[in-house]
């Protein structure tokens, strides 16, 4: 799941999961609960979330590695991950190696100034309103050619993130229906 900070990624994502059954990995979650608990990797993350900065893409495989290890190849739905051209060709390989491969991406966009609208309501201690502005920058940068990526090899589906969270869900359940047949 692709999209802005704001988007409703980590929202989708988990209805997603529970209505399809499959486990939700949010890369964010992983890091913030890696941080309460001072783990290597949540020390390691800890200046990059709060700054806004992504976390090396290093830091950010072994944790997901870790993880699907853990889930011995059974569906997921991966939410804030990959967010990297590196992160997406190592993810490929990855997956490979768990026999799982990519039904469909699904790019959840809405408009700048609701996603930081949504942000700063949200008030999690990454949103203040600086640090918000500059996660929307680095996802335009860095995250964002990824949707061309992903749509050139044709797995990228476009979905309306904007307006009641029940509407959405259904777009995303409409889509990933499809994908799944
Ligand atoms: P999120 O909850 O998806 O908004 O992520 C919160 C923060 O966690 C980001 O601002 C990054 O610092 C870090 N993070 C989460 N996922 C990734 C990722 N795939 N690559 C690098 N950093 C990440």
């Amino acid at each position: 799941m692709l999209g802005a900070p704001g988007a409703g990624k980590g929202t989708q994502g988990s209805r997603l999961a529970s209505r399809a059954g499959i486990a939700h990995i949010s890369t964010g979650d992983l890091f913030r609960d890696a941080v309460k608990i001072e783990s290597p990797a949540g020390q390691r993350a800890e200046a990059y979330l709060k700054t806004g900065q992504l976390v090396p893409d290093q830091v950010v495989l072994q944790l997901v590695e870790e993880y699907l290890a853990d889930l011995e190849g059974s569906d997921i739905c991966l939410d804030g991950f990959p967010r990297t051209y590196q992160q997406a060709v190592a993810l490929d390989k990855v997956l490979s190696r768990f026999g799982l491969s990519i039904a469909v991406v699904l790019h959840l966009y809405v408009e700048d100034n609701i996603a930081l609208e949504r942000l700063v309501d949200r008030g999690r201690a990454d949103d203040t309103i600086q640090t918000a502005r500059y996660r929307m920058d680095v996802y335009h940068a860095t995250t964002e050619p990824l949707i061309k990526y992903y749509n050139e090899i044709g797995l990228l589906s476009q979905i309306d993130g904007s307006g009641d969270p029940d509407d959405v869900e259904s777009r995303v359940w409409d889509v990933v229906k499809m994908a799944l047949n």
